[in-house]
């Protein structure tokens, strides 16, 4: 039986990669180690950590003028190093909020400033993205920080906000732990992007971070060293044991982006997947619901209910297809599919059609 994961997080890596890594698992390109067993410092893991940045940057095109970080800590360790970093003697930050990852970013970040909420979705429960023109902004906040892509409420921004034409230069901070190279951004138009990597990027304990030159180095001398950008960019990373082995697995990732017609086809495909979902969803009567506004649906993540009590027999007969890890966040219920780059369009239709017969069984 084929097994299709709709893991959230940490979620499906593309079977080539896993295959590779396998192969070189004990005896990496021919020099008797694992990767897991290199010194950090030695010349082949240098290599490895080198090039994965060299390919991500390929793929983004991030800017000469901006740094990539490999990071631990998660998402979360970034709510509170963005305000560590970024305040930079402000004393508020703007936050847009589009549901829970958001609420997550703004709860850390009041404990270091003044947060000021410029956009606030929670009247309808987080199913649309605020449109730009009703965002309060403040010219004087030191950054602004959204989420363009609600992991769990299946929420997606299909633009950026654009600040360049705004009073104050604000920089543009985002959180894009389950939507980074699953299509094309221009970087040059953030100031900030973090992501966690077991959404779309790799195994769990690596967090990636993009940042623009300028707003290293202002981090308050009195904090502690690992949370300041400026220790990581300045030691490439690997100012203390950076995770190694989690950096090897994202490279192959990106290897295998390339490969596969890099993050322009990854949209294209990405677009497919979601459309025939979310269609399936939209022609079934009623049978399935996807409470979002259809102009701010995610990609990435499909979050879907049955009609009441059905739940349960849906992810029995899911699991007993090889269709796994559906079940909706606890917050909201109901199941969801996340559909990042590794999952095949053939993943998608194996749902759809399992969604369709046991609507007709059970409708
Ligand atoms: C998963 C997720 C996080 C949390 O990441 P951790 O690595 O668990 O800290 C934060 N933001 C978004 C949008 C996420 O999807």
């Amino acid at each position: 039986m084929t097994i299709f994961n709709f893991s959230a997080g940490p979620a499906v890596l593309p079977k080539e990669v896993l295959q590779q890594a396998q192969a070189e698992l004990l005896d990496w390109q021919g020099c008797g180690m694992s990767v897991m067993e290199m010194s950090h410092r030695g010349r082949e893991y240098m290599g490895i950590h080198a090039q994965a940045e060299a390919d991500l940057r390929e793929l983004m095109g991030i800017p000469a003028n901006y740094k990539v970080l490999f990071l631990q800590g998660g998402g979360h360790l970034q709510f509170s190093m963005v305000p560590f970093n970024l305040l930079r003697g402000k004393s508020s930050a703007d936050y847009v909020n589009t549901g829970e990852w958001s609420k997550k970013a703004i709860a850390e970040a009041k404990k270091f400033c003044n947060v000021n909420v410029v956009a606030d979705s929670a009247d309808k429960n987080f199913t649309y993205v605020p449109a730009f023109d009703t965002w309060k902004l403040d010219r004087d906040a030191a950054y602004l920080h959204y989420t363009p892509n609600e992991t769990i409420g299946g929420v997606e921004f299909d633009w950026v906000p654009s600040l360049a034409n705004m009073p104050g230069n604000v920089p543009l901070v985002a959180d894009m732990s389950s939507s980074i190279l699953s299509r094309p951004i221009d970087v040059s138009k953030f100031g900030l992007i973090y992501a966690g990597a077991q959404k779309n990027i790799g195994p769990a304990g690596l967090t990636l971070v993009i940042v623009r030159e300028d707003l290293v180095g202002h981090a308050n001398p009195g904090l502690p060293t690992m949370l300041d950008y400026k220790i990581h960019a300045d030691n490439d990373s690997m100012y203390n044991t950076p995770p190694t082995f989690s950096i090897y697995m994202a490279g192959l990732v990106f290897q295998w982006l390339k490969k596969h017609g890099g993050i322009a086809a990854m949209e294209r495909a990405n677009i497919a997947k979601a459309n025939v979902l979310y269609a399936a969803i939209d022609a079934s009567n009623g049978f399935y619901h996807c409470p979002v506004n259809k102009a701010d649906r995610s990609r990435m993540n499909v979050p879907f209910t049955l009609k009441d009590g059905l739940d349960g027999d849906f992810l029995k007969q899911a699991d007993a297809r090889g269709l796994l890890q559906l079940k909706g966040h606890r917050s909201v219920g109901g199941m969801r599919a996340s559909i990042y780059n590794a999952m095949p369009l053939a993943g998608v239709q194996a749902l759809v059609d399992f969604m369709n017969e046991f609507a007709k069984k059970n409708g």
